[in-house]
């Protein structure tokens, strides 16, 4: 089995559920007492959400690649960056390594395409829903029509990650406002929608809405499995 470097705390939250939906994925293909060869680095967030929201993303690769130096000399195999957001600084951080990054978008863009999926609604953050480096991943590499809320929906599910969900508050207004935004994006024409912030399981399920979710946490824990268990 691989060692997975898991560079997390973007929040802590989420990064919690990787560590529990990998593990529960190693037992379930190995059974028994079997469980993940992990390294973690768990980053502290406040400064990170700072810099993001002033635009210094460079500075925040700095902060990752450093954090993924660590995890390559702890012996990972290869990596995951825990967090869709920060996938705008994915290149930087690759750079900065050998081992290769588990790129959460193209997990996700195999999910899609595996169910036959085209046209896909995409909730995250505003940098995730507005800028290019993983829409456009998507749109390239996997051939997907991807569609995103309005703007002032769009600043609702923005605020409602940064604000609730990455301190673990769960409440049931929110619930409803992005089942709501949810039911637009089906209307718009979505076959689906992708829970494009690794937050967003924790508040809203598959049961509570007409379309089927791709939760990038639970897809991106599923590839690591797959990868770790890989024989190349
Ligand atoms: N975990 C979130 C994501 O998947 C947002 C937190 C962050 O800005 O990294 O995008």
């Amino acid at each position: 089995m691989k060692t997975i470097g898991l560079l997390g705390g973007m929040s802590w939250e989420s990064t919690a559920g990787y560590y529990r939906a990998i593990n529960q994925g190693i037992k379930k293909q190995l059974g028994g007492l079997h469980s993940a060869e992990i390294i973690m680095y768990s980053v502290d967030f406040a400064p990170i959400e700072a810099l993001q929201h002033s635009g210094n993303w460079q500075q925040t690769g700095e902060i990752l690649s450093k954090a993924a130096c660590a995890m390559e000399a702890g012996g990972a195999d290869f990596f995951l960056i825990c967090t869709n957001t920060m996938h705008k600084v994915a290149e930087q951080v690759e750079a900065a390594v050998t081992i290769p990054l588990l790129h959460i978008a193209d997990a996700t863009g195999n999910a899609l395409q595996s169910k036959g999926i085209k046209k896909v609604g995409l909730l995250g953050t505003a940098f995730t829903m507005e800028q290019d480096f993983y829409r456009g991943r998507l749109e390239k590499k996997f051939g997907l029509e991807v569609i995103i809320p309005e703007k002032e929906n769009r600043q609702t599910v923005h605020d409602i990650i940064y604000q609730e969900l990455c301190l673990g508050r769960i409440i049931p207004q929110s619930q409803a406002k992005y089942i709501d935004i949810v039911d637009n994006l089906a209307h718009k024409g979505a076959e689906a929608v992708i829970l494009g912030c690794t937050e967003i399981g924790m508040l809203i399920k598959e049961s509570d809405v007409t379309l089927p979710l791709f939760d990038t946490t639970l897809i991106h824990a599923a590839a690591a499995v797959k990868k770790a268990l890989a024989e190349s």
